[in-house]
């Protein structure tokens, strides 16, 4: 039986396969993570506050992703 969690970011029940999110959190997160890496190639200088409001991603979405890539 394969092993279970709930989704860090969504709270559903998914399989586990080595994330902590679920398969449709991830490609989103995929997708965001897209596009505020272009938004920082454009705007090398800005910060989580200005990426999140330029893109309408949650502050907490972009912050997670600049520990992760930076
Ligand atoms: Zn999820």
């Amino acid at each position: 039986m394969p092993s279970v969690k709930s989704c860090r970011r969504c709270g559903r029940i998914f399989n586990y396969r080595g994330s902590a999110v679920c398969d449709s959190c991830r490609k989103e997160e995929t997708r965001e993570a897209k596009r505020i890496s272009e938004y920082l190639a454009g705007n090398p200088q800005a910060t989580a506050v200005d990426i999140s409001s330029a893109l309408n991603i949650r502050l907490d979405r972009v912050q997670e992703y600049l520990k992760r890539h930076v």
